[in-house]
């Protein structure tokens, strides 16, 4: 590497009071060894990084400001290997204080037979940048879980924990695009409480609200991991069964209507509240191309449902074609 300077600059350079001037402007610590590494310069950025006065330093080995004898070892190696060291990062000693982490690039100083005269280090503080990088990674964390939180927060129903109608309906599409490349049947069951009015007009909203969620709950615990729940509206649910045929997805409907048929909600000491259910099931592609047409499809089964006396499963169209004889 050759130096870049005017003839000017370069006598500048032999010039005792210029160079010592030119050490003191510069930010970071430099040290000057001799070939035994015992120090020969240390200049007062590197006594404020190290804390140790010049008279602790000079004509001591330059170890001791290094941390440990890994650190140094590791730097007298890269040094020697290749007669320069570039930033590199390891732990330096502090007098009165924990060590801290320091980047040294150095250079060997050589006679013109080739043989050590010396080396001239330079160190920067690393430790106030850690710190910042990790503040900066931490809030990134604290971030991201805020993000997760928010999404959660937006797609969930807080009462029941459940999908809100619009985020089931959306995963319900992706899983139907996965599962129609396979040619999979996809079922789909809508759920509605009967009587639910006579809950609140019985004992309240409140008491409502804890029925609700304990009847999501065992609608819940009926699900498979790969089916998609949903709160539909007020005490309606939805749930989208991957590779479930209309048998399969009626067939669920049906344990749940029993679930639910079955829970005693249990409110104050006394009260035991009891709700009947009500489905209507459908499934692509037996009856409906789309997710839409299906959700359609169900929503009528259901009304035939709750027309025909409720707290039951709907899974075709005999009982229209019933009421319409
Ligand atoms: P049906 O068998 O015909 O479905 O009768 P229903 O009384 O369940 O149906 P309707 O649609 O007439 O009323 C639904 C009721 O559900 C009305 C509303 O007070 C209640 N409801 C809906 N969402 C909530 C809720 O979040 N909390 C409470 N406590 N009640 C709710
Ligand atoms: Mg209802
Ligand atoms: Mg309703």
């Amino acid at each position: 590497m050759t130096l870049a300077g005017t003839p000017d600059f370069i006598a500048l350079l032999s010039d005792a009071d210029s160079l010592q001037l030119m050490l003191f402007a510069c930010p970071d610590g430099v040290i000057a060894t001799d070939r035994a590494d015992d120090v020969l310069l240390y200049t007062g950025s590197s006594e404020l990084m190290f804390g140790f006065s010049p008279i602790e330093v000079m004509r001591q080995s330059v170890r001791r400001l290094f941390a440990t004898p890994d650190g140094y070892g590791h730097f007298r190696s890269q040094l020697e290997r290749d007669s320069r060291v570039v930033n590199l990062e390891v732990l330096a000693a502090r007098k009165d204080g924990p060590p801290f982490i320091a980047a040294f690039s150095a250079a060997l100083i050589r006679d013109r037979y080739g043989s050590e005269t010396g080396s001239v280090i330079y160190i920067r503080d690393h430790s106030k940048m850690r710190a910042i990088e990790s503040a900066l990674r931490d809030n990134n964390r604290r971030l991201n879980d805020l993000v997760r939180t928010l999404n959660h927060v937006a797609q969930h129903d807080q009462l029941t924990g459940m999908l809100y109608r619009g985020s089931a309906i959306e995963a319900a599409e992706a899983a139907l695009l996965a599962s129609g490349l396979n040619g999979a049947p996809f079922g789909v069951a809508l759920f509605d409480l009967d009587h639910f009015k006579s809950v609140n007009d019985s004992y309240g909203h409140l008491v409502g609200d804890e029925v609700l969620a304990s009847l999501a709950d065992v609608l819940k615990s009926a699900a498979r991991q790969d089916d998609i729940i949903g709160r539909f509206g007020g005490e309606e649910f939805i749930s989208f069964l991957p590779d479930a045929d209309l048998e399969s997805v009626a067939a669920f409907a049906e344990r749940v209507r029993v679930a639910i048929g079955d829970a005693r909600v249990q409110v104050g000491n006394e009260v035991h509240i009891n709700v009947t259910i009500s489905a209507g099931v459908a499934a692509v592609p037996t009856c409906a191309d789309s997710l839409q047409e299906a959700i359609r499809v169900a929503d009528d089964r259901l009304l035939l449902a709750k027309r025909h006396g409720r707290n039951m499963v709907v899974a075709d169209d005999a009982l229209q074609e019933k009421s319409a004889a």
